[in-house]
């Protein structure tokens, strides 16, 4: 455990520990600090001043890393041993990815393990690629300062899931960093505006982010000092590259350019992004693309740009437009609407926002790029205790719940609800003498839990024998300011308690975090094996066990043919399920499944024959 020295007398952290503010962005990151000399925050520069490090990582044929522009021109020489969007995997399985590609490998185990990067021989974790971001930010922050540095507050967008705010801190104490906070993007950008809270206090703000390859609209209201998040919305791939794609596919149509050569294509890229930036200050923009030995003069007005682009926005707008409903609040009762993200500094993005939002204030004097992070260094500052007048509340982007009876999802913590938040709810047992009961926690809007994302599970033993419905066992759910959820599970009667400190599924533990130091995944693949080889040998044993129950039970149901057939299925399932090989479990138990099946209708039918006979209409 962290040691943070408090001062006893304001309850804050002491003076001199020094906080930075880290925006750690899917195309680029900052870090910023609270400069006390001028009482602002302000983004860190590189020795050529730029603020941004671009989220891109390259590995050196010598092992380690380089990040940020220095890696940038490796993505279109070196894709393979080039990372870039790593945000993008961080805490996510494989299926979560829906399908997208990337130009470097990541490995498909088809499991619901976290990805994992395979450069070269090695495989590396979104959790370790970020703590290299991070660590690159640190070190930008150390060479300013000229101290060392060792805790930070990390901004991550309002619809991070528990998984991936505890990758986030993962990475960040990989990183060397002691993560005191993790907060909402667009809390932080509302944060670098509303600097005096006694002010603002009752003030409702929508927060517009538009970057490179994501949108998040959020809205906020900011109440006795206290941010409040009232709901998020967004598209997690639409940004500035659609709009440098737009230009891409309309120069290819009008200058018959083929775009099959990745290198070719990325150089038109490079310059509809061009192009676009020139747009956002300059009414028209030119370029001579050389291809294929041509030269080819190419052109754009502003006014066909925006004609390109309108549809793209527009998407933004219907966004906005779900977010104000989940808000409760009436769109006039917005103040100010922050911009946040390079795209805002198009024009016609502003206009077409600004018209949206009619009655709010347009907030674009913060350079988009930077206001994330300079907000996160006011976050660190309030830490610090130098800040008295603003405490932060964020919402749960995605419902709470646990798994009842037949796989259905029952929703404690609905989503959009305040962070922290504290519910409780009573259960009972279905099957006579239970002594053991198993909650499974889950994450996600659907009625059914295998659609949703399992968080973990509590284990609730010893129960003493009762019949089935009488015991009563309450479950709460506890979600810290950080967005982590604790499930406590107890029987009442008997007062058998457990307590979970609900580590997302596929999070670490501080133990796994080190092990990562040391191990470089290299048997990745193997583990993903084994446990699904496990899971097969579990549920052929437990299958086993329910058909022997259920021929002892009901064998009066079956003809000896039947109970013959049956027991040579068991046997043969019992001969292989030590077996190593998966396939050839799972091909036994489903003939197993499927030999009882129909028996298993016979004897339901059989139990409602009978339960109706004595029944009158
Ligand atoms: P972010 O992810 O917030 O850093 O946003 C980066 C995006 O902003 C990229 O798509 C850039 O092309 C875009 N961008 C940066 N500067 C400008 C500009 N002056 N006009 C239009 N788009 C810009």
């Amino acid at each position: 455990m962290a040691r943070i020295p408090i001062n006893i007398v304001t309850g804050g952290i002491k003076q001199d520990d020094i906080i930075i503010g880290i925006d750690l962005g899917t195309t680029n990151s900052l870090v910023a600090f609270m400069d006390k000399s001028t009482g602002l925050p302000r983004a860190l520069a590189d020795t050529e001043g730029y603020t941004i490090v671009p989220s891109i990582l390259h590995h050196l044929p010598q092992g380690g890393w380089v990040v940020g522009n220095a890696a940038k021109g490796h993505l279109i020489t070196e894709p393979q041993n080039t990372i870039y969007s790593v945000k993008r995997l961080l805490g996510r399985s494989y299926q979560d990815l829906d399908n997208h590609t990337f130009a470097y490998k990541i490995i498909n185990d088809d499991t619901e393990s976290l990805v994992k990067i395979q450069v070269g021989e090695k495989f590396y974790s979104p959790i370790e690629l970020s703590a290299e971001i991070l660590k690159e930010l640190k070190s930008r922050a150390e060479h300013y300062l000229k101290t060392e540095v060792k805790k930070a507050v990390i901004t991550v967008p309002a619809y991070f899931n528990d998984t991936q705010r505890q990758a986030t801190r993962d990475a960040g104490k990989l990183a060397g960093l002691d993560v005191l906070r993790i907060v909402s993007e667009p809390t932080a950008a509302a944060l670098a505006y509303d600097n005096d809270a006694s002010k603002a206090d009752g003030k409702n703000i929508a927060v517009y982010d538009l970057g490179g390859g994501t949108f998040d609209i959020s809205i906020l209201s900011l109440q006795n000092g206290i941010f409040e998040v009232l709901s998020t919305n967004g598209n997690t791939y639409l940004g500035g590259d659609d709009l440098d794609k737009a230009l891409v596919n309309y120069w290819s149509e009008l200058y018959h350019i083929q775009t099959e050569n990745a290198y070719e294509f990325q150089e038109l890229r490079l310059l509809a992004e061009e192009a676009k930036k020139q747009l956002s200050s300059n009414d028209s923009a030119s370029f001579n693309y050389n291809i294929q030995n041509k030269n080819i003069a190419l052109e754009i007005t502003r006014q066909k740009f925006e004609e390109l682009i309108l549809p793209i926005i527009e998407k933004t707008i219907a966004c906005c437009k779900n977010a104000v409903t989940d808000s409760h609040i009436k769109i006039s009762d917005i103040a100010e609407v922050v911009m946040v993200g390079g795209s805002t500094r198009v024009p016609v993005v502003k206009q077409m926002v600004q018209k949206y939002y009619s009655s709010s204030k347009m907030m674009d004097s913060i350079n988009p790029d930077e206001v994330v992070a300079l907000g996160a260094a006011v976050q660190a500052d309030i830490l610090s205790g130098n800040r008295k007048d603003l405490l932060l509340i964020d919402v749960t982007p995605l419902s709470l719940g646990l798994e009842t009876l037949g796989g259905l999802m029952d929703t404690l913590i609905p989503r959009n609800s305040k962070i922290p938040n504290r519910i409780g709810r009573q259960y009972t047992t279905s099957v006579d003498g239970q002594s053991g009961i198993i909650i499974n926690v889950y994450q996600g809007e659907r009625d059914l839990v295998e659609q949703n994302r399992k968080l973990g599970q509590v284990e609730l033993k010893g129960i003493p024998p009762m019949p089935a419905g009488l015991p009563k066992v309450e479950v709460v759910f506890t979600l810290n300011a950080d967005g982590i959820l604790k499930v406590t599970a107890s029987e009442l009667r008997s007062g058998v308690k457990q307590e979970v400190e609900m580590t997302p599924q596929y999070g670490l533990t501080d133990a796994q975090v080190e092990q990562m130091l040391l191990d470089s995944f290299t048997h990745a693949k193997e583990d993903v094996d084994t446990r699904l080889l496990i899971e097969a040998q579990t549920s052929a044993k437990q299958l086993v066990y329910t058909t022997e129950v259920f021929l002892q039970k009901h064998g009066t149901f079956l003809n000896p043919e039947e109970i013959t057939q049956t027991q040579n299925v068991i046997d043969e399932l019992k001969n292989v399920y030590n077996n190593s090989d998966r396939n050839i479990i799972q091909q036994i138990t489903e003939k197993l499944n499927e030999t009882t099946a129909p028996f298993a209708h016979r004897v339901m039918d059989v139990a409602i024959a009978e339960a109706m006979k004595g029944k009158k209409l």
